[in-house]
């Protein structure tokens, strides 16, 4: 796969006087960690709903910097990083806890809200990373099949909700659907969960929303102080292999939550990165835009095709192909072409992340070789 990001296009975007001091390692470095990311380099990557073209310059810039902090122990870093997420969101850094990547939060959460004998309540297709942390509290699972139009069942999903209940897990959007809940049905779900359930809602996706009817839960954690909302900079913002996310909540919750974080979880890089990606307000737009414009032609050529497809508010799309997923995942593979896993509940159905306009294109040639339309 291609460097996203030339020697070039890097200089311009940092500039003449950051370039000169950081281009030459920092675009050497970068391009081999680009080559080196656990793959073969020829692989296109469609399996992860990572950001292809990487992190914003700036951020990378403050990654190059941050060398010098490798040192010393980060809790200033983390300080200054918690206050930026803190200031971005409106709320008190006291209600910001940090994880090493989002799953981080999630298996915290897990860990600080589930026990034998109480329930972990989420939807039937979903990102698994909650349900196999609370494996370990050993906590049952309570699995609430998706509507019709594959969402999230929340009325079900709430009459599933009771004094067992630790935690519910609402992710939203989706993944693997992409498909949203809309804020007026989560405002008719919030009163009917007991307050004794934590309602962890997992907005990873949600910087590509379109959609008038979705809302953040951010903004209901004042009415209901059980509501836990998880974000991460593993998706719009590019820097997956940093591991970075946060949750923002109530003060009571977030103080519960760190209680059950290793210390320093989060390295002084990644902090580093976080506070110079916030800082870059024109990053987020832009990948927004041509991400989702890659997305939309995508869908396009699929429903030209007469392809079923999901409705997607991400930077993925659930195809259906018509016959079992695991031996294409195998063919694409054998064309080097990386695609989404085989989930269980919807096992004729494809996930396939956008990547850039050409990988995207390569996966659409591929698609049509190996299931004809
Ligand atoms: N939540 C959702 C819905 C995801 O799809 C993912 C990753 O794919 C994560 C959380 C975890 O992301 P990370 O741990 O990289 O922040």
């Amino acid at each position: 796969m291609a460097f996203p990001i030339s020697r070039r296009q890097l200089a311009g975007a940092l500039g003449a006087t950051v370039g000169a001091a950081v281009l030459g390692p920092l675009a050497d470095h970068v391009a081999e960690a680009s080559l080196s990311r656990g793959q073969s380099t020829d692989l296109i990557q469609l399996n992860s709903n990572e950001n292809p073209y990487g992190a914003s310059p700036r951020a990378l810039e403050a990654l190059a910097r941050s060398g010098g902090a490798a040192s010393r122990y980060p809790d200033a870093n983390e300080e200054e990083a918690r206050d930026a997420i803190a200031r971005h969101h409106g709320v008190a850094i006291d209600q910001v806890v940090l994880g090493a990547g989002s799953s981080d939060i999630l298996r915290m959460a897990d860990s600080a809200f589930l026990t034998a004998g109480k329930t972990v309540v989420a939807a039937g297709a979903t990102f698994e990373a909650v349900l196999a942390y609370a494996r370990v509290t050993k906590a049952e699972a309570v699995k609430v099949p998706l509507t019709a139009d594959h969402r999230h069942d929340l009325p079900a999903m709430a009459a599933r909700c009771d004094s067992r209940t630790g935690l519910v897990y609402v992710c939203n959007p989706n993944n693997p659907t992409g498909t949203v809940v809309h804020g007026d049905e989560l405002d008719a779900f919030y009163p009917r969960v007991p307050r004794s359930a934590v309602i962890l809602v997992d907005e990873a996706y949600h910087h590509f929303v379109e959609s008038p009817k979705y809302r953040t839960a951010v903004d209901a954690i004042g009415k209901f102080p059980n509501v836990i909302v998880a974000r991460t900079f593993s998706k719009i913002y590019g820097v997956a292999g940093m591991r970075l996310g946060y949750s923002i909540s109530s003060t009571e919750n977030a103080e519960t939550l760190r209680s059950h974080a290793s210390f320093s979880n989060v390295n002084a890089s990644a902090l580093a990165i976080a506070v110079a990606s916030l800082a870059d307000t024109g990053h987020v737009p832009q990948e927004r835009k041509r991400l989702n414009d890659t997305r939309r032609w995508l869908c396009a050529e699929l429903d030209r095709d007469g392809r079923t497809h999901m409705p997607s508010e991400t930077n993925f799309v659930m195809i259906h192909v018509g016959r079992d997923v695991a031996p294409l995942i195998a063919q694409f593979r054998e064309r080097k072409i990386l695609v989404g896993r085989r989930f269980a509940p919807l096992p004729e159905w494809l996930r396939i992340s956008i990547g850039t306009r050409e990988e995207t294109a390569a996966f659409l040639t591929a698609l049509r070789t190996l299931v004809p339309a």
